[in-house]
């Protein structure tokens, strides 16, 4: 009799566990039941370029209908209310109730607050599309009304938390602010641009000549940096920090981390800090009917470090799982998740990126590493698609 998959979220792990299991087993064999929230695949690791106005929207979402033509799978438009593993229910906006045989949870991570008054309700985040075409209009609005009336806080964009998404905002954002300063007859110098970080250094994650180098390049673009202050508060435009500094900006973008999706942490599955815990083959700790990919889940290599909620790491695992799909519904031995680290390319806007690639973390910067950030992309769509003559259109 045919098996029920139900896979929850369409990002990377979703995606890419349900084409995989398709190569696996066929309609007779399984029932493969896709729910995601929009009718669109993301490019989320884009979103900044969107944000910026720097790339179209249409470019960096894909609809799931064209993605699965042929595939035969079962898409559904829909939030996910809540599941619940031990009565294997997933309930949907709308109302209805699936049930499954075996469960993929993809439902990715939401933005980090932690608890800091005011903060979310002044602040835009960047998840998803909606996210980076409501920012990129509003700093439109905003250097309109400052051509108007020279109010200061029009003409100040703040960026909170100088991690990878931090940054590479600000790359966009410098390369666009001249074109549309111009177009409101502003003059871009008075445009500030800052970004505010906790730590003593943006983008820890890579060696210090690269954090100096993404620096250098970023402030010859205006961006600057206050660093080893946190935000603490928000009131309104006024965002304050730990030693006692005001920034008055209209424009707020809140990048200081991600946390597991709560539905998981309600679903009845272990989790450890709100993402589910999985074994090697990438089976939730708890439910063994349950697979878990990309951010909602947290697996640990074998020197015992959690992978980051990378696009690489969920785009790995969503292959793994569609294997692992089919082992497990046919009584075969799963494989474990062995994932290969191509390395961290941040992008510092058009023309400019920093990297570190492959096992030995050789770094690059300029356009080689520009370069290798676009090829990735290239090498991501080319694969979903199955179509190596792909031209990405940027
Ligand atoms: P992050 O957690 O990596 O960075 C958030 C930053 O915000 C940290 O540096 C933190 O110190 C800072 N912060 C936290 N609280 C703060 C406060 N109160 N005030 C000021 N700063 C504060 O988050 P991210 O950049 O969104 O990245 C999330 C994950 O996605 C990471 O694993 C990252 O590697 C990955 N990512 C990768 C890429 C890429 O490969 N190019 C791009 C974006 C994100």
């Amino acid at each position: 009799m045919s098996k029920q998959i139900v896979i929850l979220g369409a990002g990377y792990g979703g995606l890419l566990s349900a084409l995989t299991v398709r190569k696996y087993l066929n309609k007779s064999e399984a029932q493969v039941t896709v729910v995601n929230q929009h009718p669109t695949h993301q490019i989320i690791t884009e979103l900044h370029r969107l944000a910026a106005g720097n790339v179209s929207e249409k470019a960096i979402t894909i609809p799931l209908e064209k993605l699965f033509k042929g595939k035969e799978i079962d898409l559904k438009i829909a939030r996910v209310d809540s599941f619940s593993v031990d009565n294997k229910e997933v309930k949907l906006s709308g109302g209805s109730t699936l049930t499954y045989d075996a469960l993929v949870v993809g439902l990715g991570s939401t933005t980090s607050y932690f608890g800091i008054p005011g903060l979310k309700e002044n602040s835009f985040p960047l998840k998803s599309a909606d996210d980076a075409v409501k920012i990129y209009q509003h700093i439109e609005n905003r250097i309109r009304e400052y051509a108007k009336t020279k109010n200061e806080a029009d003409a100040t964009i703040l960026i909170g938390g100088g991690g990878l998404t931090g940054v590479e905002l600000a790359g966009e954002i410098a390369d666009m602010v001249p074109k549309l300063a111009k177009t409101y007859g502003v003059d871009h110098k008075e445009v500030k641009l800052l970004l505010v970080e906790a730590g003593p250094k943006i983008l820890p994650v890579l060696p210090d000549h690269l954090i100096e180098r993404a620096t250098a390049s970023l402030e010859a673009r205006g961006v600057k940096f206050l660093t080893g202050v946190p935000v603490t508060n928000v009131e309104g435009n006024v965002i304050g920090l730990k030693d006692g500094r005001q920034i008055v900006a209209n424009t707020f973008v809140w990048t200081g981390g991600v946390q597991g999706n709560p539905l998981v942490g309600e679903s009845g599955l272990e989790v450890n800090r709100g993402r589910a815990t999985v074994n090697e083959f990438l089976q939730s700790t708890s439910h063994k009917d349950v697979f878990v990919a990309g951010d909602s889940a947290v697996a640990f290599s074998s020197d015992g470090r959690p992978y980051p909620p990378t696009a690489q790491i969920a785009w790995q695992m969503g292959e793994l799982i569609g294997y692992n799909l089919y082992a497990y519904l046919t009584n075969k031995s799963l494989e474990k998740f062995a994932p290969v680290n191509s390395g961290t390319i941040a992008s510092l806007g058009r023309k400019d990126a920093v990297a570190v690639i492959g096992a030995n973390s050789t770094p690059l910067k300029g356009l080689p590493a520009s370069l290798m950030k676009e090829a990735s992309n290239i090498r991501y769509l080319s694969h979903i698609k199955g179509l190596f003559s792909l031209v990405y259109k940027l």
